[in-house]
C-alpha cells in the first residue's frame, strides 16, 4: 500500500493546493490531510512531514541544512515569540522532469490557557506562484542587491500604512567581513551569507521585513511595541545566525527607532546605518540606536556633502607632503601626498572626517585627481628649479578601481608636467574581495607605475594578496608592528614578513614611525625606509621643499 509519506510529497507535486498538516511533538504523532478535493487523512508515530521531505531525494541538497534547522528549532522550546502569527520556510524540490520547483512551509503555533505555546503545531505546504518567487528573490537574496528599490518601496508603504504599530529600523552587518573573506576565501564567505538569510527566512515572520542590501549589510523594518522587544528579537537572530561551521564572527546591529513616518526610507536606513557603524568600536555592546549625538555626526555628513564642491573651487583642499626617510642615514627618500581641507572658518579638516564621505558618495575621485595634479605640478618645480626631485607618493582610493580611467587620467597629468613615470609612485589599500580591483592594479603596472600596497598589516590587505598582486612596495601600518612589538613571537611575526617580503623582491617601507626603539627595531629587521611623526608630520609644500633645502645644505657643510 502506497504510504502515507509518498502520498503527501505526490499531493505535493500534483496539487496547486495547500496541503493541511498537524503535529504533536509531545506524542511524536502528526496528521497529513489533503485539503479541500480530498478527505484523506493518514497519521504515523514514526516520522513528520517535515521529516519526510528531508529524507526525499528530491529535495535539493543546498536546503537540506536548513530544513533540518527548521525542524530543530521547532523541536525547542521558544521557536515561536509570542507576537508570531507563523514562521515560514522556502526550499527547492526537483520535479520528474528535473526542473526546480519552489514550496513554502508555514507553520503555525497555537497557545494554552495560560499563554504558552502548546506542543502541537499546524502547518501548510504549498507550491509557491510566480510572483511570491519573484518577490521572494527580490526580497531576499540572490537578486536583491540590484533592486533594493523595490524592498524600499515595500518598505515605506508598510510604515505609512500600519499606524497601529511602532517601527524599527534595523541594519546589521559582520564586523570585519573582509576578513572572513581573506582567512576562509570567498566561496566559503559567500556560503555564510547564505546562511544568514536562510536563518533570517525562518526567524523573520511576515511582518518582519527584510532585505541584503550590499555585501555583507541587511536591513530589517521590525514592529515593536517595547524597546526590550528588538532585544530579544536581535538577541535571537544574532543566536541563531552565529558560528556557522564554527567560524567565529560578531555582529553590529544598528538600530533606527521610527518617528516621522514620511521622512524617506533611504534616510531612515542611513540613521541605522550610522548607529552601526558607531557601534563598531565599542567591544561591551553591539546593538546601537541612532540618537542626538549620532545625529550631530550626520549633521556634519551632510555639511560636508554640501559644502564639497565649493570647497574644491576656493582651493580650500591643500596637498600636504610628509616626508620618508632612510632610516640608516636619515635622508629624505621620498614623500607621501596627503589632503587637508583648509575651511576658511573651521580652520583644517582631518581627512579622516571627510574621505569616508566622500568614498561614499564618490566625490573621492575629484579630490585624488587634484591631489594628484599637485604631486606633479610639485615634481615639476622641483625640476625646473634644479631640485634632485624624490619620489611623490600619492593614495588611489579604491572607488577608481572599478574602471581603467584613473590609469589614463594618470597617464595624461605624467605628460602634461612632463615628468619621469618613477616619481609618480601609487598607493593602494588592497583588499582580497575584488577581482576587478586586482586587474586594475595590474594594469596600472604594465603601464609602469610603481605601486605600493598602503596598510600592510592593518587587517584590510593580507599575504594571500600579495601573491596575486603585482605590488612593488611594501607599506606596513602602524597598528602592525606597535602591537606585534610588545611581544617576542610578535617581533619573530613581523622581522620574518620582513624577510620573506625581500626573498620575493618587494621593497618595504614603514608608516607611523614615532619611537627611536620602532625605528631601531625595524632596521635591524631589515626594513631601511620609515615614515612618521618621529621624523616629520605631514607638512605644507615649501615646508616641504625647507626640510629637503636644509639637508642639501647640511650634507654640503660636512663635505667640506
Ligand atoms: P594613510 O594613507 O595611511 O596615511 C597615513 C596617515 O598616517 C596620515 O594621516 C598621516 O598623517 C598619519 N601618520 C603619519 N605618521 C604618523 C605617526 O607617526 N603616527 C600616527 N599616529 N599617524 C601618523 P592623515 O593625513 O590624517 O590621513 C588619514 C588617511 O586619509 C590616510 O591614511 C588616507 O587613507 C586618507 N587620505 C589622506 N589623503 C588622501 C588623499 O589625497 N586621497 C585619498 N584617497 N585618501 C587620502
Ligand atoms: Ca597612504
Ligand atoms: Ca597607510
Amino acid at each position: 500500500m502506497e504510504n502515507c509519506r509518498d502520498k503527501m510529497i505526490d499531493a505535493m507535486f500534483n496539487q496547486d493546493v495547500y496541503i493541511y498538516f498537524y503535529i504533536d511533538f509531545a506524542h511524536n504523532k502528526w496528521y497529513l490531510e489533503n485539503n479541500p478535493q480530498f478527505t484523506d487523512f493518514c497519521m504515523s508515530e514514526k516520522e513528520n512531514p517535515i521529516e519526510s521531505i528531508l529524507k526525499n531525494e528530491r529535495l535539493i541538497t543546498e536546503d537540506k541544512d536548513k530544513l533540518q534547522f527548521f525542524l530543530n528549532k521547532l523541536k525547542t522550546e521558544n521557536a515561536f515569540s509570542r507576537n508570531d502569527k507563523y514562521i515560514k520556510i522556502q526550499f527547492r524540490m526537483y520535479n520528474e522532469d528535473r526542473n526546480i520547483i519552489w514550496y513554502e512551509m508555514r507553520i503555525f503555533p497555537h497557545f494554552i490557557g495560560s499563554g504558552n505555546i502548546s506542543d502541537v503545531i499546524t502547518g501548510t505546504f504549498m507550491k509557491m506562484n510566480e510572483r511570491d518567487i519573484k518577490n521572494r528573490n527580490i526580497l531576499n537574496f540572490y537578486t536583491n542587491d540590484k533592486n533594493p528599490a523595490i524592498f524600499a518601496d515595500i518598505m515605506a508603504k508598510r510604515i505609512r500604512e500600519d499606524l497601529d504599530r511602532k517601527y524599527a529600523v534595523v541594519q546589521f552587518d559582520v564586523i570585519g567581513f573582509k576578513f572572513i573573506n581573506d582567512k576562509y576565501g570567498e566561496a566559503t564567505g559567500n556560503e555564510i551569507l547564505h546562511h544568514f538569510n536562510d536563518v533570517m527566512d525562518l526567524y523573520c515572520t511576515d511582518d518582519q521585513l527584510f532585505s541584503r542590501l550590499s555585501a555583507d549589510v541587511f536591513m530589517i523594518v521590525l514592529p515593536y511595541e517595547n524597546i526590550s522587544d528588538i532585544y530579544s528579537f536581535l538577541r535571537g537572530l544574532e543566536a541563531g545566525m552565529s558560528g556557522y561551521k564554527g567560524i567565529k564572527y560578531s555582529f553590529a546591529f544598528g538600530i533606527y527607532l521610527v518617528e516621522d513616518r514620511t521622512m524617506p526610507t533611504r534616510l531612515m536606513g542611513d540613521s541605522a546605518g550610522i548607529a552601526r557603524a558607531a557601534v563598531k568600536g565599542n567591544a561591551l555592546e553591539n546593538i546601537g540606536f541612532f540618537n542626538k549625538e549620532i545625529k550631530a555626526t550626520l549633521r556634519n555628513k551632510r555639511t560636508i556633502e554640501e559644502r564639497m564642491k565649493t570647497a574644491l573651487k576656493n582651493n580650500e583642499f591643500v596637498m600636504y607632503l610628509q616626508p620618508k626617510y632612510s632610516i640608516s642615514d636619515s635622508f629624505i627618500i621620498g614623500a607621501e601626498a596627503l589632503v587637508r581641507w583648509i575651511d576658511p572658518e573651521e580652520g583644517i579638516i582631518p581627512p579622516d572626517s571627510f574621505i569616508p564621505v566622500f568614498e561614499k558618495n564618490g566625490f573621492v575621485v575629484k579630490i585624488d585627481e587634484y591631489i594628484w595634479e599637485c604631486a606633479c605640478r610639485h615634481i615639476r618645480n622641483w625640476l625646473d628649479n634644479g631640485i634632485k626631485p624624490v619620489p611623490i607618493s600619492v593614495n588611489v582610493s579604491r572607488v577608481h578601481l572599478a574602471d581603467s580611467k584613473f590609469v589614463d587620467y594618470l597617464n595624461s597629468l605624467i605628460e602634461k608636467y612632463e615628468i619621469p613615470k618613477n616619481l609618480l609612485e601609487l598607493e593602494i589599500t588592497e583588499s582580497a574581495d575584488n577581482i576587478n580591483a586586482n586587474a586594475m592594479i595590474k594594469l596600472a603596472k604594465v603601464k609602469g607605475f610603481r605601486l605600493l600596497m598602503d596598510d600592510f598589516g592593518s587587517g584590510y590587505s593580507s599575504l594571500n594578496t600579495l601573491k596575486n598582486t603585482p605590488f612593488d612596495v611594501l607599506k606596513i601600518d602602524r597598528s602592525f608592528f606597535s602591537t606585534s612589538m610588545e611581544s617576542q613571537r610578535g617581533q619573530k611575526i613581523i622581522s620574518h614578513t620582513i624577510s620573506m617580503s625581500q626573498d620575493i623582491g618587494l621593497e618595504m617601507i614603514a608608516e607611523g614611525v614615532e619611537t627611536k626603539e620602532q625605528a631601531d627595531f625595524l632596521y635591524n629587521c631589515g626594513c631601511n625606509a620609515a615614515q612618521g611623526f618621529l621624523y616629520s608630520k605631514p607638512v605644507p609644500e615649501e615646508v616641504f621643499d625647507k626640510l629637503m633645502r636644509s639637508e642639501i645644505e647640511s650634507a654640503a657643510n660636512t663635505a667640506e
